[in-house]
């Protein structure tokens, strides 16, 4: 599991994570939700360290980060090391190859061989449907295409959970079922990830438990079942699509 606890981040002055505290279970799908600009990327990027909160503390049941005081090299590792991000904007090495972008980490930063990193990463190719593909370049991929690759480079160094920030908000609906589809097999395989989405239906149907935030502050944080049969008032608005 991830706790985070006490998470403070400011810009400029500016509040945009007040006092979050909040768990990720181990082997289940958390889906962050809310409103453009809530908080959302913020919190899932204090994870990875591409965020560093002004306080509050992160811990797995090996590791505890306080992000008030100074983070050793090998504990920042070690955190980076424990997750993987997808971005909305997938993002690929766009001179390499589609082999060559799932193997560069494994291969700099695991030390992995070459020749088992390639092993590992045309069976994850296999997984989501994309072998034969891995001579080719990200210019000469679809979008979905693309998305489905940065889950493959997410899952090569074989992180213990996922971050996915808005995947598939970048994708036009039938290239998004094809993400989605991929993200709901991980979820039933038991891979630990964390989801920003704006999409409700996935959301309900992968979700294990759901977190929503709104300026900054936690407003929700329970079992998928219980925010989508029995909102609040205020979720019920969102739900609705009026913000
Ligand atoms: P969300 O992902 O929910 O849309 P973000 O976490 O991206 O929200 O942003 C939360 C708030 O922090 C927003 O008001 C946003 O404008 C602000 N913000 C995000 N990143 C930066 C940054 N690098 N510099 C200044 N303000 C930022
Ligand atoms: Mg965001």
């Amino acid at each position: 599991m991830i706790s985070m606890k006490n998470i403070i981040k400011k810009y400029d002055g500016k509040t945009v994570l007040n006092d979050i505290s909040v768990d990720f279970p181990s082997g289940k799908t958390s889906v962050i939700l809310g409103p453009s600009g809530s908080g959302k990327s913020t919190l899932l990027r204090s994870l990875d360290l591409l965020v560093r909160p002004e306080s509050g503390s992160v811990s797995f049941p090996d590791l505890s980060v306080n992000y008030a005081e100074p983070i050793s090299k090998k504990d920042s590792f070690s955190l980076r090391r424990k997750t993987s991000m997808v971005f909305q904007n997938w993002n690929l090495f766009p001179n390499l190859t589609v082999l060559d972008n799932i193997t560069a980490a494994p291969i700099t930063v695991l030390k992995t061989s070459k020749a088992d990193a390639e092993k590992e990463a045309r069976s994850l190719l296999r997984q989501v449907g994309l072998e034969g593909l891995e001579k080719r370049y990200p210019s000469q991929l679809s979008g979905g295409q693309q998305q489905r690759i940065s889950i493959c480079r997410a899952l090569a160094i074989n992180p213990e959970y996922i971050l996915l920030d808005e995947p598939t908000s970048a994708l036009d609906p039938e290239l998004e079922t094809q993400v989605l589809k991929i993200l709901e097999k991980l979820a039933n395989e038991g891979q630990s990830m964390i989801i920003v989405t704006h999409n409700m239906e996935f959301a309900r149907l992968v979700a294990d438990k759901i977190v929503f935030i709104e300026d900054g502050n936690k407003v929700f944080d329970g079992e998928t079942k219980d925010f989508f049969e029995n909102p609040t008032p205020r979720i019920k608005d969102f739900l609705s699509g009026i913000s």
